[in-house]
């Protein structure tokens, strides 16, 4: 059982180095302890002049992240979106992002970024370039000639925005004001993954938002190939508060050596309700469980928000 002192902690939406008990709150339907540790407030962003906002948005079975720093410089990773075989025209990039910016207040964004080409992490992008200046579009340049990254391109072009491919080495190329540093870790400079499971999820763009002590770790698909090159290559500076879990929970990411490196307090999994693919895995679950994250899911919490002054950090649930 969780102590007197935690629970009035917990209620002050404090997050705590996470007790055994805690902990096993990251699982649904454990009972006290878990309604307790999810009984937050809806979403309101009520931005103080030193916090860090990162929302991990609910867009069904997809991806999109939403970052905004101190300075107020905005970055969108990834923008959901229906994978193009399910034949639905529901537009996450609409109908979800569109009114959130919308309620926030922003009107344009400094950056966005795509972490690789599939459909469920840039098939809302169409929607947001159409609503909102974008400066600079960026991406993994990996293949960029299939038909839904082809036409995005096109767009990207006809709507004026700068346009920057992002590899290992290039994260001081985005600025998101003088408190936030950005590192990114894949895909390698001097080549790409070829031959691999899936080497557009393998390609993904893997970056670390630094504010403070605090850090976020973005992964987009990422699967294993492109996990153990960044946990061998980097090892310790892949250590991040915050995980975006890689493709969705599959089993095919999260693997063993990339989590030690990582050591996430927070494993955030986008994922869609009662989705096709089985995701997130079990097996996957019981990796990041292993290292002892607790675990947010979209499809569960809904938006998932997370504030920083950068020296502790505080996770709100929608739901
Ligand atoms: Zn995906």
């Amino acid at each position: 059982m969780i102590s007197f002192l935690q629970k009035i902690l917990l209620t002050l939406f404090i997050l705590l180095p996470a007790s055994p008990a805690l902990r096993a709150a990251g699982q649904r339907g454990v009972g006290q302890d878990a309604l307790l540790a999810r009984r937050v407030p809806p979403a309101r962003y009520q931005k103080t002049e030193n916090d860090l906002l990162v929302v991990f948005l609910d867009v069904g079975q997809g991806n999109a992240v939403l970052i905004v720093s101190p300075e107020g410089k905005t970055l969108l990773y990834d923008a959901g979106g229906t994978p193009e075989w399910m034949g639905s025209s529901w537009d996450p990039g609409a109908r979800v992002i569109v009114p959130y910016l919308d309620e926030l207040e922003i009107n344009e964004l400094d950056y966005m970024l795509m972490s690789h080409s599939h459909s469920d992490h840039i098939g809302g992008m169409p929607a947001i370039l159409n609503n909102f200046k974008v400066k600079t579009f960026l991406d993994p340049g990996f293949d960029p000639d299939s038909g839904l990254y082809a036409d995005l391109l096109n767009l990207v072009r006809a709507r004026g925005s700068d346009y920057m491919v992002i590899r290992e080495g290039d994260g001081h190329k985005i600025d998101l004001g003088k408190s936030v540093k950005v590192e990114i870790f894949s895909p390698p400079a001097d080549f790409y993954f070829r031959g691999t499971n899936s080497d557009s999820n393998n390609n993904s763009v893997l970056m670390k938002v630094i504010c403070g002590d605090v850090s976020f770790l973005l992964t987009g698909d990422l699967e294993e190939r492109g996990e153990l090159y960044a946990a061998r290559k980097y090892r310790s500076q892949l250590a991040s508060n915050i995980l975006q879990v890689g493709h969705h929970g599959s089993a095919t990411s999260s693997s063993k050596p990339f989590l030690e490196q990582v050591l996430p307090e927070v494993a955030l999994i986008p994922v869609g309700d009662r989705n096709t693919f089985g995701h997130p895995r079990a097996e996957a679950l019981n990796r990041i469980e292993s290292v002892g994250a607790e675990i947010y899911r979209t499809d569960y919490d809904g938006h998932v928000l997370v504030y920083t002054d950068g020296k502790t950090f505080v996770v709100e649930t929608e739901r």
